[in-house]
């Protein structure tokens, strides 16, 4: 393998190279003016562009990655699938892949009362499947006044209309105002080092957060609420952020406490990356009604995500209409389940989740190490294989950059031009504009290259600190 470079790579600029890389375009990208980077080819943890540099992938794509590229065992899967049955229509058939995906997540989520699986294609899917499942839950109940969802500010739950309702990115809901889900409303968020005040310890502002719950739950009626739906993790919007003690399972009881169900956001935070399969097993007794789960499921593979389901739900549909009323032409499609059944078994068979949750703290002290020079870290903080580094002009008063520098992006291209790729982020809300940069490597990712991606992020703050600082 060849390393990535921790210096500089003399490439033509990213201007020159991206205009040769993808002449006349008819692809949308995402940025009409800056498209992307040329592939050529992926395996491990290393991406080989067009143009012959090579990106060690730090942050999985968008936490996406957990085998890393090229696995062998997952590619002879699929084609074993796709010479048996590429696809049929879930409702006259199901396969064995489906079938056995569905059995593995559920033999994890026993414990905690999940008994059904339900896959889609994309976290979205996933999250406006739940919402409506939650809906449905009720309306078999009677219960048809329950129309609110209470979520948080900072929250990314995707880019569909319910999932997008749910969500608080700003800059992304700003072209479509008035579209959406309208009976949502958004708490503050589990986020000690942005709102944590000053004099409150961890438990106070736990109590704090959920007496706000509390009191939103009330306002609205509490028997006008379907669900509250929360990221156990933030990941996108705040940067791999970690609930404070007691948070979760306090939520709990507040559902608990007025019938409303709790949905647990895992599409980035899941699937092992935080060092247990699900995250919220580490917040104590949280028993989730539906959980999402979707990047970390198929690795990149194939697209696919699920939700699985409270047994409490379950029984509600088993004794009224019998089925969910959300057909997908798609879901459970035979090759993506057994893609992603082929994932989760590397996964169980290399002892992987039990690797996040060794190599973690390793990984977090490599970072702690090298960035303590970095005066524009303000916070590391995350878990397992999921790590959010914070910028901040001033650590003292946590003041954020000005947000025309995109200090976060800044730190990621300078990252990219040394050869290593990290997730930029930010979350817009209450007035702060904040940047953060975040680390989700594959699980497989060796000690040195670990340790190559931390140098590299040091290296790139610290130039970036000298040009911003
Ligand atoms: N939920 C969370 C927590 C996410 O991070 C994302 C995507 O980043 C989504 C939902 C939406 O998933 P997708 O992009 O697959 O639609």
């Amino acid at each position: 393998m060849a390393p990535a470079k921790t210096e500089t790579q003399h490439a033509p600029s990213k201007e020159t190279k991206q205009g040769l890389q993808t002449p006349g375009s008819q692809l949308l990208h995402r940025s009409l003016t800056h498209p992307p980077e040329m592939v050529e080819s992926a395996s491990g943890l290393e991406i080989r562009l067009a143009d012959g540099r090579t990106i060690l992938d730090a942050c999985g794509g968008a936490a996406v990655s957990v085998l890393g590229h090229n696995n062998q065992q997952v590619l002879e899967a699929m084609l074993a699938q796709a010479q048996k049955v590429a696809y049929v229509h879930t409702q006259a058939y199901t396969t064995s892949a489906a079938e056995e995906l569905a059995a593995l997540l559920v033999e994890n989520g026993r414990p905690h009362g999940l008994e059904k699986a339900f896959f889609v294609g994309s976290g979205s899917e996933a999250i406006e499947s739940a919402a409506k499942l939650a809906r449905q839950y009720f309306y078999e109940r009677g219960e048809t006044q329950r129309l609110h969802f209470v979520s948080r500010r900072q929250a990314y739950h995707g880019n569909s209309m319910a999932a997008m309702s749910l969500s608080s990115n700003v800059v992304r809901k700003l072209p479509y105002q008035g579209f959406g889900y309208p009976n949502v409303s958004h708490v503050t968020p589990a986020y000690e080092y942005r709102y944590k005040l000053d004099g409150e310890d961890e438990d106070k502002f736990t109590k704090r957060l959920l007496g706000e719950l509390d009191d939103e739950f009330e306002r609205l009626g509490p028997g006008n609420v379907i669900a509250f739906v929360a990221e156990p993790v933030i990941g996108a919007t705040a940067g791999c952020v970690p609930p404070p003690r007691g948070y979760l399972a306090g939520v709990r009881s507040l559902c608990d406490k007025y019938g409303i169900l709790l949905i647990l956001d895992e599409v980035m935070c899941g699937a092992g990356r935080c060092g247990t399969f699900f995250a919220f097993e580490q917040e104590g007794d949280v028993r989730p009604d539906i959980v999402t789960l979707a990047k970390g499921l198929g690795g990149g593979y194939a697209p696919i995500a699920g939700i699985l389901i409270h047994e409490k739900v379950v029984d509600v549909l088993r004794k009224g209409s019998g089925s969910f009323v959300n057909g997908h032409t798609y879901q459970a499609h035979p090759i993506v389940c057994a893609t992603a059944l082929a994932v989760q078994k590397i996964i169980r068979q290399d002892r992987l989740v039990e690797r996040c949750a060794e190599i973690g703290p390793v990984l977090e002290a490599m970072l702690r190490e090298e960035l303590q020079d970095c005066k524009s870290v303000g916070d590391i903080r995350g878990r397992g294989f999921f790590w959010g580094v914070e910028f901040v002009r001033d650590r003292v008063t946590k003041k954020t950059f000005d947000p025309a520098i995109g200090f976060g992006v800044q730190v990621q291209q300078e990252a990219f031009r040394r050869g290593v790729a990290v997730y930029p982020g930010s979350g817009t809300v209450d007035g702060m504009k904040g940047d953060h940069v975040l680390l989700a490597p594959p699980y497989t990712a060796k000690l040195d290259e670990l340790t190559l991606i931390c140098k590299v992020l040091k290296e790139s703050i610290k130039s970036q600190e000298e040009i911003h600082l």
